[in-house]
């Protein structure tokens, strides 16, 4: 079995890491730092720049160039070609990008390698779209030769704004579809978690990436995201993070009218009808809050449970829970690493003391998990909380922890009515084993993906999004492109 600890300490000594500007590796124009720290324990990994306003207006400007220039002379077949180099790359370095998002950001190695196929694919996938692109020709109204027809063109300089949970998958399926349709990118990554997005830039780069079509900016949101989201250079941000930052980078963007895709925050709910295959359901349920210790946006954080089998489903699921493995995520059996900073583990806290507070009474967990090797981090006990109401904030707020509210319902109407009354509408998930209630509530979700006996699967052939305020725009399918081209309508008088 390999000795993740031993690479671990090979990977990261403390040292300056730069960004990632015009296809050159720079300090911050202010050279400025900021500190890059493993939250399983609190030591340095890495001093990374903090990048501000005058960086972006660099990265924006290389971008421009770049779009402009050599990146517009590539055919599509030259972009597929690069993504699927790019994509070797990613196989060949795949132990490595793991390891380095696991010291970076604290995800469970066991889980970042398992989202290869996930990530692979999605290289896969863009190069495929890259050659798929095309226009048509369109009958008119008008006599005699006149013909009209579109061409699709890449909308130009995208700025990508991500957050800290996923920094590989995040990245990647911002600056995939980007190449594939011909745009440029400056990416700004989350400052809690850059470290595996500089890596991915120099794999791409190592692949035959020109300058400037991909920049990366490390820095804070207040300032480089900020600058990155009103620059008038920029033609279109996509965005992943919270609906409050979605609804800032919305108005932001309104300077130049840029486009705008958000991929935003949620409150799944998780419904278990009477008829579940409980062996079944008890682990996908558990793990469908549980995952990357409920640092998820599709986390399924409402757990409602018909009442015949709720007191019994719960306390399986709690059992299960207990019996998470926690530690540092470089442990090959941990399940339940650490949470990502103390501000995320203060905001957890407050929910933990506002449930009982409110009347929600704990099943399992309920506070911090202290012990050895868990001094240096933040790390919890998976929480479920039984006899929650929906008024409660623990059943209303995304709490990005890992922490349940469990509540019984008595019929599909009440239940489909109460999972819908949320801001949110980003995923839902449904244990049934009658296919016939499967789909009617399948339908009657108001989310942007209902997964059925199942959770999370999320595939770059199929379309991932919100609805309500978990954002417009999707990642995935062959719309996923539209988001990044434009339509010109072509007339000749022949
Ligand atoms: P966040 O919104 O605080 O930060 C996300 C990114 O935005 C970071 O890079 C940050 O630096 C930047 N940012 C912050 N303020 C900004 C501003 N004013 N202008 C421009 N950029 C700014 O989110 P987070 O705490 O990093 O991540 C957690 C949130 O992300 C949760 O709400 C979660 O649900 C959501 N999320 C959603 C998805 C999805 O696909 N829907 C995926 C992962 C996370």
């Amino acid at each position: 079995m390999k000795d993740w600890q031993a690479s671990a300490a090979t990977l990261y000594d403390g040292s300056f890491r730069p960004m990632f500007v015009d296809g050159a590796w720079r300090a911050a124009r202010s050279e400025r730092e900021m500190p890059a720290t493993n939250p399983a324990d609190g030591t340095r990994l890495a001093t990374l720049p903090r990048g501000d306003a005058s960086d972006i207006d660099d990265a924006v400007a290389a971008a421009r160039r770049a779009f402009e220039g050599p990146w517009s002379k590539f055919t599509p077949y030259e972009r597929q070609n690069l993504l699927l180099r790019i994509a070797e790359r990613f196989e060949a370095e795949w132990e490595t990008l793991c390891l380095s998002d696991t010291l970076d950001m604290g995800m469970p190695i066991q889980r970042t390698l398992a989202n290869q196929r996930r990530v692979l694919g999605m290289l896969r996938f863009y190069a495929g779209q890259a050659v798929s692109v095309h226009g048509q020709t369109i009958p008119n109204s008008f006599p005699g030769d006149i013909y009209s027809s579109t061409v699709r063109e890449p909308v130009g300089v995208v700025g990508a704004i991500i957050p800290w949970n996923a920094p590989i998958a995040g990245s990647v399926w911002k600056i995939a579809p980007a190449l594939a349709t011909g745009c440029t990118v400056v990416l700004k990554p989350s400052e809690e978690a850059s470290l595996t997005v500089l890596m991915i830039a120099r794999i791409m780069q190592e692949a035959g990436l020109p300058d400037g079509v991909l920049n990366i900016v490390t820095g804070t949101g207040a300032e480089a995201g900020a600058a990155l989201a009103e620059h008038p250079g920029v033609d279109k941000i996509v965005f992943t993070g919270s609906t409050a930052t979605g609804q800032a980078i919305a108005r932001a963007a309104t300077g130049n009218l840029k486009r705008v895709s958000l991929e935003l925050g949620g409150k799944s709910p998780v419904i278990v009808c009477r008829d579940a295959d409980m062996d079944k359901a008890v682990p996908v349920a558990a793990m469908a809050v549980f995952a990357n210790s409920g640092q998820i946006c599709i986390a399924g954080s409402r757990l409602f449970v018909a009442r015949e089998i709720h007191d019994e489903f719960v306390r399986r699921v709690a059992d299960y829970a207990s019996k998470l493995k926690i530690g540092h995520g470089i442990a090959t059996d941990t399940d339940i690493g650490p949470i990502i900073s103390a501000r995320q583990a203060e905001r957890i806290e407050g929910y933990l003391s506002a449930g009982p507070s409110e009347g929600a009474e704990v099943v399992t967990g309920g506070g911090r998990a202290t012990g050895t090797g868990l001094d240096g981090g933040h790390f919890f006990h998976p929480t479920v909380f039984g006899g929650v109401t929906d008024e409660m904030s623990v059943a209303r707020e995304e709490i990005f922890g890992p922490v349940t509210s469990a509540m019984p319902f008595d019929t599909l109407d009440e239940v489909v009515a109460r999972a819908n009354a949320t801001p949110y509408g980003l995923a839902a998930g449904v244990f049934s084993t009658h296919l016939g209630t499967a789909h009617k509530l399948a339908n009657r979700l108001k989310a942007g993906s209902v997964w059925v006996n199942m959770y999370h699967a999320i595939d770059p052939a199929v379309p991932f999004g919100g609805m309500k305020m978990s954002g417009y725009g999707r990642e995935g399918g062959a719309e996923h492109v539209e988001e990044y081209l434009d339509t010109k309508a072509i007339w000749i008088n022949a």
